[in-house]
């Protein structure tokens, strides 16, 4: 049963190029730009059969754009789901737009936690991500709980259908990153037939959604993914990048894993 679910929509991993996104989360003053430097440099050497992508805060991302040549994307931490106007501290697509950014992550699980950002306000963020030309990084994942309970696919399932988007005619400009909350920042991850049950729902549910163009959005595997454990996590089914935290903040490690997918 489980295997035959992993293997359901096989056909459609080799239309998705693998995105490798770095999380730098609330850290990185200007001076860890020296790192971005190292990663510009080492792509160049490198093989570009993947996208690599760099989300710091927002302060740095006009100067991380202006250094991040062609092959690193730059993206946002979040947006929020109006052009402009009185939200003191908030930040629009727009205006992440406007800096450099190409992509946003929205829903990461410490925004829905820290700031009460429900599915609803989610799906909305997405949508004014696409409409300024922004790709939402939409993130859904279950809390240790609920895999106990043997929930994680039914948790997984309602947080999708209430936070993807309505995508404009054609496109498959959106990706999804699995993140369980428990493996978020704590060296622990699910087994690679966890991870791999749970990207093919993934893909089935972005197919029952947009059809076709479901089969073209990158589901990235996020949580303690590290250059010891990126090559076995990047070879399961419907893996199709990361997102990653801790391990991003340095050159060699981003760029480790980096040198996985693209092995
Ligand atoms: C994240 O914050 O999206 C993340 C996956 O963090 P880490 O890689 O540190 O677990």
């Amino acid at each position: 049963m489980l295997g035959e679910r992993v293997n359901l929509f096989k056909m459609g991993t080799g239309m998705v190029r693998t995105l490798i996104a770095g999380n730098w989360k609330m850290n990185g003053l200007k001076s860890a730009l020296a790192e971005v430097e190292k990663i510009t440099a080492r792509l160049a050497e490198l093989p570009d059969t993947a996208d690599c992508l760099l989300c710091p805060p927002a302060t740095l991302i006009g100067a991380m754009a202006a250094i991040s040549g062609d092959r690193l994307y730059v993206g946002g931490q979040y947006c929020h789901n109006k052009t402009s106007g009185a939200h003191t501290g908030d930040i629009s697509a727009e205006m992440l737009v406007d800096s450099g950014a190409r992509y946003v992550i929205v829903g990461h699980s410490e925004r829905r936690d820290d700031h009460a950002e429900r599915s609803a306000y989610v799906k909305s963020q997405a949508g004014a991500a696409l409409r300024t030309g922004l790709i939402p990084i939409v993130c859904v994942g279950e809390e240790y709980a609920q895999r106990k309970r043997g929930e994680t696919a039914e948790v997984i399932e309602r947080i999708m259908r209430k936070s993807l988007p309505t995508m404009p005619e054609g496109s498959h400009d959106l990706v999804v990153a699995y993140e369980p909350k428990w493996a978020i920042g704590t060296g622990e991850i699910p087994t690679m037939e966890e991870i791999g049950v749970v990207h093919a729902l993934i893909r089935k549910v972005l197919v029952d959604t947009y059809g076709m163009d479901g089969l073209k959005m990158p589901i990235l595997y996020g949580g303690s993914m590290k250059p010891g454990n990126a090559a076995e996590i990047l070879s399961v089914a419907e893996v199709n990048g990361g997102l990653i935290g801790g391990a991003s903040l340095k050159a060699d490690d981003f760029i480790s894993i980096y040198e996985a997918a693209v092995a």
